[in-house]
C-alpha cells in the first residue's frame, strides 16, 4: 500500500548551492510556518541521529513532490544526495553559516552550507566566513560574520588562496596550507605576532583575550598562513627542501614570510628540529582516493554528511 501524495508546501523554497539537508528542512519549516518534525514525518524521514556518526535517511521523491524541486536539481545543489558522493575532504570539516548578504534571497534563514578548505571569505561583502586551514575547526558561535573591510590584506589573501587553487589544484593546495598551519602553530603557538594583535584589536576592539578557536583568531593570521602556503605550495621551493645543499635556502624563504615579532630562532644551525621535520614531511608525494587524501601522515576526509536519500 502505498500512502497519500505528498502535497506541495505553498511558498516555493528552493536550496543553495552547497546546503545541508538540515539546513534546506529548516528553512522549509519556517517559510512554510510548519515544525520541522511535519517535514520529517512527510518525507519518511528516519529517527533523529543517535550519535555524531549516524546518518538519517529520507525519501527523496517525496522532498521533490513536496517541495516542487525536481530530484536531479536537488542532489545536484545538496551535497550530501550527490551520486556518487561527492569528495568530502575537499570541503571543511564543518558546515557553517553562508555570508548573510549573498543569500538575502532566500528565506527562512540563516543557511549553513559546506564549503571548500579554501573559501575562508566573501570578496564581494567583506566577511570573513571560515578558518585559516583544515586542521581548524573554528566554529562561528553566531550567525554574525566578521567584518573585514579594515583589513584589505585578509581580503587580498583569500584572493591570492583561490587563485592558488585555480593554478595548483585544491589538493595540492589543501596540503600547503595545513604546512603552513602547522607551521605557524609551531612558531606561535598560544602568543601573538604583532601583526595578529593589530588585526585582532581592529577585529575585536572590546576583547581582552581571545580563544584559538575564535573566528577572528583565525582571521588575523590568515594573510601569513596563505603567503606560507603560497610558497609551500611550489615545486620549486619543495626541491630546494629536498636537498641538503639547498635546504636551509628553502628555510629562510619561508622565514623571511613569517612575521617573528617573538623570539624564535627556527633553524639552529647544524641541527634539525620540529619543524624542518614537519616542512619536508610535506613537500613528500601524498596520495589520494575518492574517500580521502593522506599527507605526512595526516588524513583529511572532511564532514560527515548527516543524511542520504533513498
Ligand atoms: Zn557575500
Amino acid at each position: 500500500m502505498t500512502g497519500a501524495p505528498t502535497r506541495r508546501l505553498p511558498i516555493p523554497t528552493p536550496p543553495v548551492t552547497w546546503e545541508t539537508v538540515t539546513s534546506y528542512l529548516e528553512r522549509l519549516a519556517a517559510t512554510n510556518h510548519t515544525a520541522v518534525r511535519d517535514i520529517e514525518a512527510a518525507i519518511d524521514a528516519s529517527p533523529n541521529k543517535v550519535s555524531y556518526s549516524h546518518k538519517r535517511n529520507f525519501n527523496l521523491d517525496k522532498l521533490s513532490a513536496l517541495t516542487g524541486q525536481p530530484a536531479d536539481h536537488l542532489r545536484r545543489v545538496l551535497p550530501e544526495l550527490r551520486q556518487p558522493a561527492p569528495r568530502w575532504w575537499l570541503f571543511q570539516a564543518f558546515p557553517r553559516p553562508a555570508c548573510p548578504p549573498c543569500v538575502r534571497r532566500h528565506r527562512g534563514g540563516p543557511v549553513h552550507r559546506y564549503y571548500p578548505h579554501h573559501v575562508t571569505a566573501c570578496v564581494k561583502h567583506n566577511l570573513w566566513l571560515g578558518t585559516r586551514a583544515p586542521a581548524a575547526t573554528a566554529w562561528p558561535v553566531t550567525d554574525h560574520a566578521i567584518n573585514i573591510e579594515r583589513l584589505p590584506e585578509i581580503k587580498s589573501a583569500q584572493v591570492r588562496h583561490r587563485r592558488l587553487v585555480r593554478r595548483y589544484g585544491q589538493a595540492a593546495v589543501l596540503i600547503a596550507t595545513r604546512a603552513a598551519f602547522d607551521a605557524w602553530e609551531h612558531i606561535h603557538g598560544r602568543y601573538l605576532g604583532h601583526n595578529q594583535d593589530r588585526r585582532l584589536t581592529v577585529l575585536q576592539p572590546a576583547a581582552h583575550q581571545h580563544h584559538l578557536e575564535d573566528p577572528a583568531f583565525h582571521a588575523a593570521s590568515y594573510p601569513e598562513i596563505v603567503a606560507a602556503a603560497n610558497l609551500f605550495v611550489t615545486r620549486r621551493w619543495q626541491i630546494q627542501a629536498t636537498f641538503p645543499m639547498t635546504q636551509n635556502h628553502a628555510y629562510a624563504a619561508f622565514c623571511n614570510l613569517l612575521d617573528l615579532s617573538i623570539r624564535y630562532d627556527p633553524l639552529p644551525t647544524g641541527h634539525r628540529n620540529r619543524l624542518t621535520t614537519l616542512i619536508d614531511n610535506h613537500v613528500r608525494p601524498h596520495s589520494t582516493n575518492h574517500n580521502m587524501i593522506t599527507s605526512a601522515g595526516i588524513r583529511y576526509t572532511g564532514p560527515r554528511a548527516g543524511w542520504t536519500a533513498q
